[in-house]
């Protein structure tokens, strides 16, 4: 599933490789901005009119926009006022003729610039990323190395960056969304061009996020659960010995696997729920905290030091208390918001980070955002699924159930009859590579488009399970990472190798085939993986063998849906407490603790208890990427309504290849704008709405 591609607005590698790097710097009091300086005005003006009098009256608006955006990221560092006259004067492109240079310039030394720092940093990798021998430590240090880490800064200083600000316009979401249509392509390669310069941030600040993502990861990566120790007032023990499990991913997939347990399961999962609880409301005694010295009563909350004759692991030297985390989780989350907060005043267009989340990652308006995981969350097919359920499980939903994982199909094939069919046929990573033509003219290519993207894709025995890795420059090509066992493929690494392979045929034709390469790429992730789950789902027909059939169509779409239900309301929770934070910016951890649970509350009434029939459930609020991701979560149920919409309109065309190459040259426009050009309609729930009705009915057939 992993798809590692290096984005275009290389200030964002700039800003994830400065995480990498020392952490003990102290935070020296930033440069503010707009702190403008006081020859400003009086300068701006001066040029205003000259300018005018050189260019004419058909350039002031142009002049004005580029005097102010200049202005505004202009620093004492950067010259007084005779330098940024001189600057302006000698750079303001007042024709057509120089603007057309200035702006293929750019666009083709960027292309280079970007392009190369990504080769640097595949090659960098290859020997942590590939099948080919043991990892030294230095590989590691090879592979963290992040060469366009000062290129932003780099380009402010030489001020390449405020030539850019001085010609094309910088724009606010809103005028993305409201103009965007207008536009032409030209027009919004020169948005893109101006995007990358944004925003100046301090190196301090870029170092107090890349601290607080360490600090808040770290502490997430050390929240184990020592299953074995968890026990009921009889002092029973449900889980087995050696059973660590991560918080909350791991705790969450154990429930998922439960249900496979008709003895115990229900035990488990509600003693997961418990420790789940307890861990939102910080009433887990800290003492158990990925120790396996303690044993557990999660229901009483009573603390016992664990027998010798129990013992699974190495018991942290803590004493047997009942002591309660401090709030530690929320102390975590506070940092990672006071953090991200120092970045307000550097990003005029996006000034909060909801803003910069929504505005400028997902570019999708947040309220649009809420209301669409309402309508899903509200849904009656939401009821109607959660009936289905309870009729499966034999019992009432229990608010766990919102991990239900039991919509399976059973395949007509044994997984070691795949395995057999798949070694066969691609018993080396080249017999994989041989067969990419005839594979993409099953999806429908035509044999003339199926070569060219076979010529551009080269294919890389992979260490771990596989991922794809697109160029960025157009002399370069995109690599395809697959597992391929001593005994040939086998049918997990062939699914993997079609899901990636189609984010290969999406990087081929979004970056060679795209009419202006600032414009390269899909509007986010979930576009990339919605094409991508286009080609997996097609893997059966790929090795010759019959599609699904409808039950199993049907019952992976209501799993799906359900996924979606679930994850909307967490990502609900995680807007909510983002924008507690932001009216609440100086609360105590106990503070956020408090207000998170009764969000969580709150959401889980207004949506979830209808169909539960259960009030102030908390489970909603403990995921682990609330603390070390920073409002990421919404990504997931959008990236459903987009993989649904996206594959509705594929379904309805029949031929894939054409339909997807049409999709994936429209480039990086904003989501709404590709999602018109791609199905007809803007981002929204529908698809996923009407194919979970489809499923129902099939079902109840
Ligand atoms: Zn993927």
């Amino acid at each position: 599933m992993r798809v590692i591609r290096l984005t275009v607005l290389f200030f964002t590698c700039a800003l994830l490789a400065v995480s990498l790097q020392s952490q003990e710097q102290p935070m020296s009091s930033s440069p503010k901005p707009s702190a403008t300086a006081p020859w400003m005005k009086a300068s701006s003006d001066k040029l205003e009119a000259e300018l005018l009098k050189k260019y004419g009256e058909g350039q002031r608006e142009r002049i004005q926009r580029g005097l102010r955006q200049v202005a505004e990221f202009w620093r004492a560092e950067d010259g007084d006022a005779a330098v940024f006259e001189d600057f302006v004067r000698t750079n303001f492109a007042g024709d057509q003729a120089t603007l057309d240079t200035v702006f293929t310039r750019f666009q083709d030394l960027l292309e280079q610039l970007v392009g190369h720092m990504h080769e640097i940093g595949r090659t960098f990798r290859q020997q942590t990323d590939l099948d080919l021998g043991p990892i030294l430590p230095m590989d590691d240090v090879f592979a963290g190395y992040e060469p366009s880490a000062h290129v932003s800064d780099d380009f402010f200083q030489n001020k390449l960056a405020f030539v850019v600000l001085l010609n094309f316009p910088l724009t606010t979401l809103e005028e993305r969304l409201q103009d965007g249509p207008k536009w032409s392509r030209r027009q919004w390669a020169e948005v893109r061009l101006a995007d990358g310069f944004s925003k100046r941030i301090p190196a301090d600040v870029n170092l107090a996020i890349g601290r607080a993502g360490a600090e808040t990861g770290s502490y997430i990566a050390q929240y184990n659960i020592w299953m074995h120790h968890l026990v009921d007032a009889k002092g029973q023990r449900l889980f087995p010995p050696k059973m660590r499990l991560l918080s909350h991913w791991n705790l969450r997939d154990e429930i998922k696997a439960d249900y496979a347990d008709p003895q115990n399961g229900l035990a488990k999962q509600r003693t997961i729920q418990q420790v789940m609880e307890r861990i939102v409301t910080q009433t887990i005694p800290e003492s158990v905290i990925d120790n396996p010295g303690m044993d557990w009563n999660p229901f009483t909350n009573e603390v016992k030091a664990a027998a010798p004759a129990e013992a699974d692991g190495a018991p942290k030297d803590v004493k047997v208390s009942d002591a309660r985390e401090p709030d530690t989780r929320y102390a975590m989350l506070l940092t990672a918001f006071r953090a991200e907060k120092l970045v307000d005043p550097y990003s005029p267009t996006a000034p909060t980070h909801i803003a910069r989340r929504f505005d400028e990652d997902r570019e999708l308006p947040e309220e649009r955002v809420q209301k669409m995981l309402e309508q899903v969350v509200t849904s009656p097919q939401a009821a109607q699924t959660a009936k289905l359920i309870e009729a499966r499980l034999g019992r009432p939903l229990e608010p766990f159930d919102i991990w239900y994982n039991g919509f399976r199909s059973s395949s007509k094939y044994s997984e070691a009859e795949l395995d057999q069919i798949v070694a066969k046929k691609y018993p080396t990573a080249e017999a994989y590579q041989k067969d990419i033509p005839n594979l993409l003219m099953k999806l429908g290519f035509s044999p003339e488009r199926a070569q060219y993207v076979a010529n551009n894709i080269i294919v890389d025995p992979a260490r771990g399970s596989g991922h794809a890795m697109g160029a960025e420059m157009r002399s370069e090509k995109a690599h395809l990472r697959t597992r391929v066992e001593k005994t040939g493929m086998n049918y997990k690494g062939f699914n993997i190798a079609v899901h990636e392979m189609g984010h290969n045929v999406e990087q081929t034709f979004s970056l060679n085939n795209v009419d202006y390469t600032l414009l390269s790429g899909v509007p986010g992730t979930a576009f990339t993986e919605a094409l991508a789950f286009v080609f997996q789902g097609h893997d059966l027909e790929l090795l010759g063998l019959a599609a699904p059939d409808a039950t199993s169509e049907a019952l992976k779409t209501l799993n799906d849906f359900w996924g979606t239900y679930e994850i909307s309301g967490v990502a609900l929770v995680d807007m909510a407490v983002w924008h507690w934070m932001y009216e609440h910016p100086e609360a105590t951890p106990q503070q956020l603790n408090q207000a998170t649970v009764q969000i969580a509350k709150d959401v889980w009434n207004k949506y979830y208890a209808p169909v539960f029939h259960k009030k102030d459930v908390i489970l909603l609020g403990v995921y682990s990427h609330m603390i070390d991701s920073f409002l990421y979560l919404p990504d997931y149920p959008i990236g459903h309504l987009i993989a649904f919409q996206i594959e509705e309109k594929m379904k309805k065309t029949g031929a894939i290849g054409p339909e997807f190459e049409r999709m994936a040259i429209e480039g990086r426009v904003t989501p709404d704008l590709w999602m018109e050009n791609a199905t007809g309609k803007p981002v929204g729930p529908d698809a996923l709405l009407d194919a979970t009705q489809r499923a129902l009915t099939q079902l109840s057939k």
